[in-house]
């Protein structure tokens, strides 16, 4: 097992998880959630490996963005770098949101000759105790965004949540990347802007910082196998097989649309702006993929993308200490796709209609929610209350949307595990296209050279 490469060791891990997660579920079914076996691997998968990530995460994204720009004295141009990488993230963002904005409209998930499916009526109002109350729950959870309407609306929370009002408590909090990144970039401009020895023994400082925290990644990494076998058993132990079967259509439509981003948007963008053989990015990133896919967390995977790009892909680290912290809270195409097939799924059910201009407020607020989610699991759910919210035909009806999204939330962890993997590779395809765009050269071979 040792003697594998590590991305085959993972994969098996994978497996062994989703059989154990299997046996769980057949054997002790609702009652899953209080054996041994489920406490084992909710320890082996969320304490101890993804407890490990999200501890260098924050050291990490400090030094890897001030490191990366202030470390390069003579590389200038971080103007121009943010307007790139700015660029590939909304127009990324929004392909997928017209994605699954089609994908939702052509398969009505939620209806059934033009009517909300009797079938999953049936089955949220079954269920509708449960539902509601996890369904109203879910604005409560510190995801990173407040689920009361901001007097400026999404904009104002998003600026309001990049200021830090202390250092020291964004640094302490995983949901506050935002202002992490925004301090971060403002050390690093800082220090540019100094001259003298203590600017540049704390540079140095810095970078010493960071080169620490990849290595501490790596050691991390050695026990990814276990970790992911902790976190599949974990999930599938407590995914019931009649919650899968009634949201199935649902499901079928948010993968396809997903996959679709995948699996041809994605690699079409590497191909014709960066000329990079698609195949061989996605064998680079197979360990940052495998992490995200069982993570169902950006920011827990960071630490992993970064290694990946930086040592498999051979983007420069002024570029990948740039693109991929920002990304990794803010690019995210699988959540902003996500979060609108999931609005337009509840008012289908609840027998909502919504007019152009309605599905045009829902494309804009799911863009910018995407921007203000952190990379945590379930994120997607806050943002989609939020949405319920700000577009008048369904807040008119928000009460009566909580089953709904009680029953969303009982299948995310499924669909949040390939969100997920679409937020991190597009992450990663940024970093590469800015880079071509930057003029380097890659490890990866471009398509005429292979
Ligand atoms: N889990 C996602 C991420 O970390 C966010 C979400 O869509 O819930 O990227």
């Amino acid at each position: 097992m040792f003697k594998l490469k590590l991305h085959w060791q993972i994969l098996i891990a994978l497996l062994f998880g989703l059989i154990a997660g299997t046996l769980i579920q057949r054997e002790f079914g609702l009652h899953a959630k209080e054996t041994v076996y489920v406490g084992i691997l909710k320890f082996l998968g969320n304490t101890v490996f993804i407890g490990l990530l999200k501890m260098v995460i924050v050291p990490l994204i400090f030094s890897s963005i001030v490191a990366g720009i202030a470390g390069r004295k003579k590389s200038g141009g971080f103007g121009r770098l943010g307007l790139k990488t700015l660029g590939y993230y909304m127009l990324t963002s929004s392909v997928a949101i017209v994605i699954g904005l089609s994908v939702v409209n052509l398969m009505k998930p939620g209806l059934v000759d033009g009517q909300p499916n009797p079938e999953l009526v049936k089955f949220m109002s079954e269920n509708s105790e449960e539902f509601e109350k996890k369904g109203a729950s879910v604005g409560k959870d510190a995801t990173g965004l407040q689920d009361e309407p901001h007097p400026l609306g999404v904009v104002g929370s998003l600026i309001e949540r990049m200021i830090p009002e202390n250092v020291f408590q964004s640094a302490s909090d995983n949901g506050a990347m935002l202002s992490l990144i925004f301090i971060s970039i403002l050390t690093a401009f800082g220090l540019l802007s100094l001259q003298g020895q203590a600017a540049e023994t704390l540079t140095d400082l810095i970078i010493g910082v960071n080169e620490l925290m990849i290595k501490i990644t790596g050691w991390i990494m050695k026990l990814a196998p276990l970790g992911v076998f902790g976190l599949m058993g974990w999930t599938i132990s407590q995914t019931g097989p009649s919650f899968l079967f009634s949201m199935s259509k649902y499901m079928f439509s948010v993968i396809l649309a997903l996959g679709i981003h995948f699996f041809i948007v994605l690699p079409l963008m590497l191909l014709l702006l960066a000329k990079v053989n698609p195949i061989n990015h996605f064998s680079a990133m197979k360990e940052a993929l495998l992490t995200s896919f069982s993570t169902a967390s950006s920011s827990a995977t960071l630490p992993v993308t970064l290694k990946c790009l930086q040592q498999n892909v051979g983007v420069s680290k002024r570029v990948s200490s740039f693109v991929l912290p920002l990304g990794a809270t803010v690019n995210m195409d699988g959540t902003a796709l996500y979060e609108c097939v999931a609005v337009l799924f509840i008012a289908q059910v609840m027998g909502i209609t919504l007019d152009f201009s309605a599905q045009l407020s829902i494309v804009i607020l799911a863009l910018l929610t995407s921007i203000g989610v952190a990379g945590v699991p379930s994120a997607s759910l806050v943002a989609i209350v939020i949405i319920l919210q700000n577009v008048e035909a369904t807040n008119a009806k928000l009460e009566g949307a909580f089953a709904a999204i009680g029953a969303i939330y009982a299948v995310d962890r499924i669909l949040d595990m390939c969100r997920t993997s679409v937020n991190v590779f597009s992450d990663s395809c940024g970093a590469v296209i800015v880079a071509r765009s930057e003029g380097e050269s890659l490890l990866l071979g471009s398509p005429e050279r292979n």
